[in-house]
C-alpha cells in the first residue's frame, strides 16, 4: 500500500501479523534535512491511522496520531505493552502543546524555555481531547517538544501531535538505531524513516508538574541538577519510576533487557568466568580476561550513546551471558544506573 515512493532506498518486507499481509517499509532519510515528499507521505500514513517508526533525539519513537484512540490502540498491540502504562505524546509550538493540556504552570514555562525543545517530558494535567488509551486512563498527560529535525517535520507534516513510546517490543532493549526497530517490529509497522543513530541514546529525563512539587518519574539526559539549576528543589520518585498508571506498581521493573541473562558485578575482580561464553561492557580498561570485552566511554552522556547499541549487538551474539560492570553511584550516572538496573533486573 505505501510502496510507491521511488527514492530507491527503501525495501518492503511482507510478513503476517493479525492475520493479515503487513508491510514495513524502510525509507531513508537525511537526519538534518529529510526530504518534504517522503515526511509528507508519512505524515499522511499517521493522518490515516498508520503506525510510524521515527528518529528523535532520545531513542526511535513508534508514533501514531495521539487524538485517533484507534491508532493509539495499535502501538500497544504492535509492541505487546501493558495498556495502563501510558505513552509520551510529542508536539512542535504553543499551539498544539495547547491541545494537550489545558494549563501551563510558571514551571513549566521555565523549564521549556530552559529545555524544549529537547529530551525532557513534562506530565501535565491532560485536555479531555486526549484519549485515555493515550494516558493509561490517568488523568495527566505526558508531553514533550523534541528538537529532532525528523521528528519535527514528521509532526508538522501530520499536523497533530503525535503519541510515540520507544519504538521496540514491550520489556525489551530501546532502539538508537534503525535495525534495532525493524528487530523488533518489523512487520507490524507501517513504515520506518531510517535517520541514522540517536544522539543522547536513552529515553527522555520525565518530570511530574503535576502534584505539589516538581517529582522526576524517570531520570534521562537531563540531570536532576540540570532541572534544579532552573526551578530549585525537585524530588525523585523511588521503586517503579515513572509506572504512576499501572496496576501493580514494579510491574515493569523489568524492562528496556537484552534476552540474553544479563547481570551487574561491582567491579571486574567479581567477574567470573568458568561460566560459558561471557561478554563484559566496562567503562575503563580492565586487564587481560577470557571474555569478549566492550569499553564504553567513561562519561555518562558518552556512554548513555553507546549503550543499547552494543547491547543489541552482544544480544545477537550467543553469549551464555552479557556482565556489566556497574558505573559509579554517583548523580551525573543515575539516568544510565536506572536503565542498567532494569536491563539487570531478575524477577526471581
Ligand atoms: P517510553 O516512551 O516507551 O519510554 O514510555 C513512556 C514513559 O513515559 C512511561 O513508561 C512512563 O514512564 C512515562 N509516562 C508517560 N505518561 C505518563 C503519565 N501520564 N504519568 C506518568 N508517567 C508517564
Ligand atoms: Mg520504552
Amino acid at each position: 500500500m505505501y510502496d510507491n515512493i521511488s527514492n530507491g532506498e527503501w525495501r518492503v518486507v511482507t510478513v503476517m501479523f493479525a492475520g493479515e499481509n503487513r508491510k514495513t517499509a524502510v525509507w531513508k532519510v537525511n537526519p538534518v534535512s529529510p526530504d518534504p515528499t517522503v515526511i509528507a507521505r508519512a505524515g499522511q500514513i499517521l493522518q490515516e491511522g498508520g503506525l510510524i517508526a521515527f528518529p528523535t533525539e532520545t531513542v526511535y519513537g513508534l508514533g501514531a496520531n495521539s487524538f485517533d484512540a484507534n491508532a493509539v490502540s495499535s502501538i500497544y498491540t504492535a509492541k505487546g505493552r501493558p495498556s495502563r502504562n501510558p505513552l509520551i505524546v510529542h508536539f512542535v509550538g504553543e499551539e498544539m502543546r495547547k491541545r494537550l493540556s489545558p494549563v501551563w504552570p510558571p514551571l513549566a514555562e521555565k523549564l521549556a524555555k530552559a529545555f524544549w525543545p529537547g529530551p525532557l517530558t513534562l506530565v501535565l494535567p491532560k485536555s479531555p481531547d486526549v484519549p485515555d488509551v493515550v494516558t493509561g486512563n490517568g488523568p495527566t498527560v505526558a508531553i514533550r517538544e523534541p528538537v529532532h529535525p525528523v521528528a519535527r517535520a514528521l509532526i508538522l507534516a501530520a499536523t497533530c501531535p503525535i503519541a510515540a513510546p520507544s519504538a521496540n517490543r514491550s520489556n525489551e532493549l530501546s532502539p538508537t538505531l534503525a535495525g534495532h526497530v525493524l528487530r523488533g517490529l518489523d512487520g507490524r509497522i507501517d513504515v520506518l524513516l531510517d535517520g541514522g543513530p540517536c544522539a543522547a541514546g536513552i529515553e527522555s529525563t520525565v518530570l511530574d508538574l503535576s502534584g505539589e512539587r516538581p517529582r522526576i518519574l524517570r531520570p534521562g539526559p537531563l540531570s536532576r541538577e540540570m532541572l534544579e539549576t532552573i526551578i530549585g528543589p525537585v524530588e525523585i520518585s523511588g521503586g517503579h519510576l515513572g509506572e504512576a498508571h499501572l496496576p501493580s506498581p514494579g510491574m515493569l521493573l523489568k524492562h528496556y533487557s537484552p534476552r540474553t541473562p544479563t547481570v551487574m558485578v561491582r567491579s571486574p575482580e567479581e567477574l567470573g568466568f568458568d561460566e560459558g561464553h561471557l561478554a563484559v561492557v566496562t567503562f575503563g580498561p580492565i586487564g587481560n580476561v577470557p571474555a569478549t570485552v566492550v569499553v564504553l566511554p567513561g562519561d555518562p552522556a558518552g556512554y548513555a550513546a553507546e549503550i543499547y547499541a552494543r547491547l543489541h549487538e552482544l544480544d545477537d551474539g550467543r553469549f551464555d551471558r552479557i556482565v556489566i560492570v556497574e558505573p559509579p553511584d554517583t548523580p551525573a550516572w543515575a539516568a544510565v544506573r536506572d536503565r542498567l538496573k532494569r536491563a539487570t533486573h531478575r524477577a526471581d
